[in-house]
């Protein structure tokens, strides 16, 4: 069962927007269903703190989180529209990147059809080489922008940065800050604004203000979590305070199912995996592969019992995980085993490029299914 705690969404969001200041919107990134935490749960919690911006990815993604928003707020896709959801996207007013000259064309012929404006970003090629409108792309655009102003509301211009996350790619991002700023400078010359002008995600939006700009787009940190190590430490060494003040959001738990001893000698699970170096104790939990407990953590996660670190071993089976308890004074059937999040004085965390001890890829917490229950706590 997966346990979403508003008071941490509520928390995160209020930190970060009191860091941004009052004239930055602070977009939600609510992509792979929310972190993984589900869009059911952080939908109605982040617009009943005043989030007014959502973002998510594809038009798919768009359509599963739009019966939880609300009248007013806005609801943003920055990549893929399914050709097939272009009709739905205009009629709800969803606002979509244009970053390819075809995804405008087909925005203009449908906004024509529905007698209707198309809501849209212009996604920037600054120097990722991803997504994108490239100078000439943006060369075919401009005319047909100026052609059919009645059918089109430009809400923003934009572009993302190849990893603001790390220091060192802190010339590469700059570079890209520049040739933004040049290019929102040139479109303006064809009297081309967007309303919003947005380029950061978490990191940039912490450790370069200069990025703020109008708009942040934010997702990791929302859901409690520094975009990586560097960051955090930059932000706490500028600030002189090291008391971490984002909560983490999610908790994963599931319950001991059995306990048993073993051998010097057995192997436990499918095939060599995992031979008992000494007798040992081990218990086994109802969780697997089928649930987003990856197979990557075989021989190599952990999770929390009674306080304390138990060592996954063996292979993660599609339903079950086989931990190390010899440690433990005492466990028993039914005991809760915490998969991620704190117990006692532990915690298993994420981030996203899980350099950091004890912590988890967040690739892990954007895979957690959607058949595994979630509810909201305060
Ligand atoms: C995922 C994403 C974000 C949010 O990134 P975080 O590091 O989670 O804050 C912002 N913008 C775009 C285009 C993204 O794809």
């Amino acid at each position: 069962m997966i346990e979403i705690k508003k008071s941490a969404l509520t928390n995160n969001y209020r930190f970060l927007k009191s860091l941004m200041g009052n004239d930055v919107i602070v977009c939600a990134v609510v992509k792979g269903n929310a972190y993984g935490h589900g869009v059911g749960q952080v939908l109605p919690a982040l617009q009943s703190v005043g989030v007014t911006h959502f973002a998510v990815f594809s038009s798919t993604e768009a359509q599963h989180c739009h019966p939880f928003i609300r009248q007013g707020v806005s609801l943003m896709v920055m990549g893929f529209i399914e050709p097939a959801h272009m009709r739905w996207i205009i009629e709800h007013e969803i606002e979509f990147y244009v970053y390819t000259p075809s995804v405008l064309s087909s925005a203009i012929a449908m906004a024509k059809i529905l007698n209707k404006k198309a809501c849209i970003h212009l996604d920037l090629e600054t120097g990722m080489n991803r997504t994108g409108l490239t100078e000439d792309e943006l060369g075919t655009c401009i005319p047909v922008i100026k052609e059919n102003r009645d059918w089109i509301v430009i809400k923003g211009i934009t572009t993302h940065f190849a990893g603001a996350e790390s220091i060192a790619n802190y010339v590469r991002v700059m570079n890209q800050f520049d040739r933004f700023k040049e290019k929102v400078e040139m479109l303006s010359h064809d009297d081309i604004h967007g309303e919003l002008l947005h380029v950061a995600s978490s990191a940039a939006a912490v450790i370069y203000p200069q990025t703020r700009l109008n708009m942040v787009r934010v997702g990791v940190m929302l859901y409690g979590y520094w975009p990586t190590r560097e960051i955090w430490i930059q932000y706490a060494r500028a600030m002189k305070n090291h008391s971490n003040p984002l909560q983490r959001s999610i908790v994963w738990k599931s319950e001991v199912m059995l306990v048993k001893d073993l051998e010097e000698g057995e192997f436990v699970g499918y095939g060599l995996g995992y031979q008992a170096p000494q007798n040992m104790r081990i218990m086994i939990v109802p969780v697997g592969y089928v649930d987003g407990y990856s197979r990557s953590l075989s021989n190599n996660g952990h999770v929390l019992v009674n306080g304390q670190r138990a060592d996954v071993i063996g292979s993660i089976n599609m339903n079950m995980v086989i931990c190390n308890i010899s440690d433990h004074a005492s466990v028993e059937q039914g005991d809760e085993v915490i998969l991620i999040g704190a117990q006692g004085d532990n915690e298993i965390t994420f981030s996203s490029f899980a350099e950091m001890n004890n912590a988890m890829n967040y690739e892990i917490l954007a895979r957690l299914p959607d058949h595994v229950l979630r509810m909201s706590i305060p």
